[in-house]
């Protein structure tokens, strides 16, 4: 374990590091889905594969934005237990984020959609919601109640909500895009690229030398800097963490990832989530997927919880957690690949208990 090293790395810097390379990529930054996204890829069809990446990117959020009135999920918002026609993506979705649900027993759950709107995190005219009204919005959060059906007239994938229900994807669509673009990346033959949908990483390969991609994991409390570096190849990274949307009310910090059982921002102990898996290749929901469910859902579990679901959850990832008392914790599939940064202490969990 290499520790305490000055740790100037974030995804932008590897990528520029990377440019230093005999090999010239192709780069793109863009504005979606509410979030900054880099992109670059190297070899022959690198511009191309960016191409269709970005138009991808555009196509996905006009479907899956909530903001947007014209899009599925709006649709599906506006008259909840009306059967709403979906496409093949959005309906694919859908079921990847049940299946999210249930396996961490609520701690996601898209409907939290009139929680997250209650706090104005949708429109960012934030606010504290009386309780009166959390209690009222509290019993609408249930993922049961999200039905996705094939229609036996032929009409294709349609979705019902329960009344008064409305769903936010926020918390899973930046990693389905990440699994689209890994897609188009192996459509194009990229062997080595790597993309950031915000906290969402993807690196394709290896660098063009043959090295690990160097991805930065963020320090919760001085985001500038970094708390930590993983070395990955072919894999996806993505973080939740509450300092990355919050307002300050009378002194206190309110941050975006809801406890669906409260209807308050998650305090489980926890700053950052890092959901960490080696791409799969296929097409539809993957790790890419799967990491930007479970980082969101490990957030709101806290700590314990979030190392007894790695441990038995049936699912394939390992994690870095950073704590509010000053501790990382990193599962052991991944503690050689992470150089640690200065200010936490350091564990290596084993998947074993001990
Ligand atoms: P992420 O940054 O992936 O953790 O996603 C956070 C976003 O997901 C929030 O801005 C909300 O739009 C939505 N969200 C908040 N809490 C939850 C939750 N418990 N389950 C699912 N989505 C959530
Ligand atoms: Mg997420």
């Amino acid at each position: 374990m290499k520790r305490f090293l000055c740790l100037l790395l974030s995804a932008a810097a590897a990528l520029s590091l990377a440019a230093c390379g005999a090999q010239k990529p192709a780069e793109a930054e863009i504005y979606a889905m509410d979030t900054v996204m880099d992109f670059t890829a190297y070899g022959d069809g690198a511009q191309s594969a960016l191409d269709d990446a970005e138009a991808e990117i555009a196509a996905l959020e006009s479907l899956l934005s909530r903001t947007k009135e014209d899009s599925e999920v709006s649709r599906v918002n506006a008259d909840p237990t009306a059967q709403t026609a979906v496409s093949p993506s959005v309906a694919q979705l859908l079921r990847a984020a049940a299946d999210y649900s249930a396996a961490t027993g609520g701690a996601f759950d898209i409907t939290i959609a009139p929680v997250v709107s209650a706090w104005g995190f949708t429109t960012d005219t934030h606010q504290v919601p009386a309780q009166s009204a959390l209690d009222a919005l509290v019993p609408l959060v249930d993922y049961r109640q999200v039905r996705v059906f094939n229609r036996a007239d032929g009409a294709g994938d349609c979705v019902t909500l329960g009344a008064g229900q409305s769903i936010d994807l926020g918390g899973i669509a930046k990693g389905f895009a990440s699994d689209r673009v890994a897609d188009i990346f192996a459509r194009h033959d990229i062997k080595s690229g790597m993309i950031s949908l915000g906290g969402n990483v993807y690196v394709c390969g290896a660098k063009p030398d043959g090295s690990d991609w160097r991805v930065g994991v963020r320090d919760p409390q001085n985001t500038d800097g970094y708390a930590g570096v993983l070395d990955l190849t072919d894999a996806f990274a993505v973080t939740s963490g509450g300092y990355q949307r919050y307002f300050e009310e009378n002194g206190k910090r309110y941050h975006h990832i809801i406890d669906p059982a409260t209807g308050y921002p998650a305090e489980s102990g926890l700053l950052s989530v890092t959901v960490v898996a080696d791409a799969q290749p296929g097409d539809g929901p993957g790790s890419g997927t799967m990491c930007d469910a479970l980082s969101t859902a490990l957030f709101v579990m806290g700590a314990e919880r979030a190392l007894d679901f790695w441990r038995t959850g049936g699912c394939d990832f390992d994690l870095v957690l950073i704590t509010d008392d000053g501790r990382i914790l990193v599962t052991d599939g991944i503690a050689d690949r992470f150089t640690q940064g200065e200010g936490y202490s350091y564990e290596v969990i084993a998947k074993a208990a001990a």
